[in-house]
C-alpha cells in the first residue's frame, strides 16, 4: 500500500461516509487536475463529472484563474474583513449586485454553504424580532431539502440519514410535502405543470403564516433529494404568498446558481427575487471556501442604528471576504460573461440529456432520466411501472461508483440517483465518454449482481 494512502487511513476522518469503507475502496489520493481530468499518484485518471461536489466550473487548474490567483497573492492575501476591505471583495459584491435579482442589493460574505443558510435564518428571525413580530419565529421547509449540516442549517434539511439522530438538537422547523414530479401524485401535464402540489404550501401558509419567519428552498432543483427538478410555476406561487403574508423567501442557489440550471441563478426561470439568496459551491470556481448572502434594502435598513437598539448584526466568520477567494470569484465571473458560459452550456446540456435519454432506451433498470441547463440524472429503479426503487442497504448506487471508477469516471451517486453536473468546458467527446461509461457501468453491475 502507498505510504500516503497508509497515513491517509491512520490519520484523516473523511467527510460524509463510513471510514470502515476506505479499508476497502482506499482514498484515491490526486496529484493533479487538468480540465475535467483528475490524476491520482499511481497514474489513472477519472473524469471529474460531478464538478468535485459541484464546485467546479470551469475546469480543474484553469490557467486564467491561476493567473488571478498568483497575481493577488502578490498584492493582499487576506484582510480583516471589519473596518477594512478589499479591492476584490468590493469589485466582487458591485458584480453579483449586478448579476442577481434586482431586489437583492446587499452582500454579506462568509465562508461555507451552511454558514450561508444560518446568516439567512438569523438574519430573518432577528428582522422579525425587531419589526415586533415576536410570534414569527419558525421556518418551513421542504421534504427532501438540503441546506447544510451544521445545527442551524441541519434544521432545516429533511434528509433522515443526516439529521435523525440529531433532532433533539434542532429548530422546531414546519416540515411541508414539496413537488416530486416523477411519482407525481397530481395529474399534472410535464411540461405545461400548474403546481398543484404547492396545496400543501398553501395550507401550511394559510395555518400557520403568524409564526413563520421564512420558508427556504432550493429553487428549480433539490440537489442531495436526488437532482429532484420542479417547476418553476411554484416558486412564482410561493413568491406570491410569501409577499401577502409577509414571510421572508430564502432561497438557497448554494448549488445551482452559477449556471448549472441554464440560466444563471435558479430563481431566474421563475423571474422572482427572493428576500434572502445563498451562494457558494460555483462562486469561487471550486477552488476556495468561499460563500454570500445577498439580501434586499428593506433588510439592510432594518438593522440601521445603533448598538443599544439591538439592531446590529453581530454574526461573523473569521475568513469572510477573503481577498484571494474574492479575486478568483471575479475571475471566474469574467469568463463566464466573456465566454458566454451560462448560453453555450445549454446546448451542450442538451446533448447530455439526448444521449443520456437514447442509452436508457436500451436500459431496464433506468426509471427516468431528468434534466435542467447542465445537470442530467438518471434515477435506477428495481421496477419501470411502480417506480419501486431498490432499498438504501443495498447501495447500488455505490456499487455502480465503484465500478465506474475502474473505467476512469467520477461519479458520486445519490442513493439509487447517477448524476452528471460537469465543468462547463467539458468537450463533447468528454460528454460521450462520461455517458458512455456511465451506462457500461450500470450494465455491468446488474450482469455481475444479477439482480
Ligand atoms: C452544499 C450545499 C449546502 C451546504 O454547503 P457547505 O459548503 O457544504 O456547508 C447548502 N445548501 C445546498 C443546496 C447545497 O448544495
Amino acid at each position: 500500500m502507498n505510504e500516503y494512502v497508509k497515513k491517509d487511513l491512520k490519520y484523516i476522518w473523511h467527510p460524509c461516509g463510513q471510514m470502515k469503507d476506505y479499508e476497502d475502496l482506499n482514498p484515491i489520493v490526486i496529484e493533479k487536475g487538468e480540465g475535467v481530468w483528475l490524476y491520482d499518484i499511481d497514474g489513472n485518471k477519472y473524469l471529474d463529472c460531478i464538478s468535485s461536489w459541484w464546485t467546479n466550473t470551469l475546469g480543474h487548474s484553469n490557467k486564467r484563474i491561476n493567473e488571478a490567483i498568483k497575481k493577488q497573492i502578490d498584492s493582499i492575501e487576506h484582510v480583516i474583513f471589519a473596518n477594512f476591505s478589499s479591492k476584490p471583495a468590493i469589485e466582487l459584491a458591485e458584480k453579483l449586485v449586478n448579476i442577481t435579482p434586482e431586489k437583492l442589493t446587499k452582500v454579506f460574505f462568509s465562508d461555507n454553504g451552511s454558514s450561508a443558510v444560518e446568516i439567512a435564518l438569523k438574519m430573518s428571525f432577528h428582522y422579525n424580532m425587531q419589526k415586533g413580530n415576536t410570534k414569527k419565529k419558525r421556518f418551513v421547509t421542504l421534504s427532501d431539502a438540503y441546506h447544510g449540516e451544521t445545527l442551524g442549517a441541519l434544521s432545516v434539511c429533511d434528509i433522515d440519514q443526516f439529521n435523525m439522530i440529531y433532532k433533539p438538537l434542532l429548530l422546531d422547523t414546519i416540515r411541508v410535502e414539496g413537488p416530486d414530479c416523477y411519482r407525481c401524485k397530481y395529474d399534472c401535464i410535464r411540461d405545461n405543470c400548474s403546481a398543484e402540489c404547492f396545496e400543501s404550501m398553501e395550507n401550511c401558509i394559510m395555518k400557520n403564516h403568524e409564526e413563520i419567519s421564512a420558508i427556504i428552498v432550493e429553487p428549480m432543483v433539490q440537489g442531495a433529494a436526488g437532482m429532484k427538478i420542479y417547476s418553476p410555476v411554484y416558486l412564482r406561487k410561493l413568491r406570491e404568498l410569501c409577499d401577502k403574508y409577509e414571510i421572508h423567501l430564502i432561497a438557497d442557489e448554494i448549488a445551482m446558481g452559477f449556471g448549472r440550471t441554464g440560466e444563471m441563478f435558479a430563481c431566474n426561470h421563475a423571474q422572482i427575487s427572493p428576500d434572502f439568496m445563498c451562494l457558494s459551491k460555483g462562486i469561487s470556481a471550486g477552488y476556495m471556501p468561499m460563500s454570500v448572502v445577498m439580501t434586499t434594502d428593506e433588510i439592510y435598513d432594518c438593522f440601521y442604528g445603533d448598538y443599544s437598539e439591538r439592531k446590529s448584526f453581530l454574526h461573523s466568520h473569521t475568513y469572510s471576504g477573503n481577498a484571494i477567494g474574492c479575486a478568483i470569484a471575479l475571475e471566474n465571473l469574467k469568463i463566464f460573461e466573456e465566454d458566454n458560459i451560462v448560453e453555450n452550456s445549454r446546448e451542450k446540456g442538451q446533448l447530455i440529456r439526448k444521449l443520456t435519454l437514447e442509452k436508457s432506451k436500451t436500459s431496464k433498470h433506468v426509471g427516468e432520466v431528468r434534466s435542467i441547463g447542465m445537470i442530467t440524472a438518471i434515477e435506477i429503479v428495481k421496477d419501470k411501472w411502480t417506480k419501486e426503487g431498490y432499498p438504501w442497504h443495498m447501495r447500488v448506487g455505490y456499487e455502480i461508483y465503484r465500478i465506474a471508477l475502474k473505467k476512469g469516471l467520477l461519479l458520486r451517486p445519490i442513493g439509487n440517483v447517477l448524476y452528471f453536473i460537469p465543468p462547463f468546458i467539458i468537450s463533447k467527446e468528454e460528454i460521450k465518454f462520461m455517458i458512455n461509461t456511465c451506462f457500461q457501468s450500470i450494465e455491468e453491475y446488474f450482469i455481475e449482481s444479477k439482480l
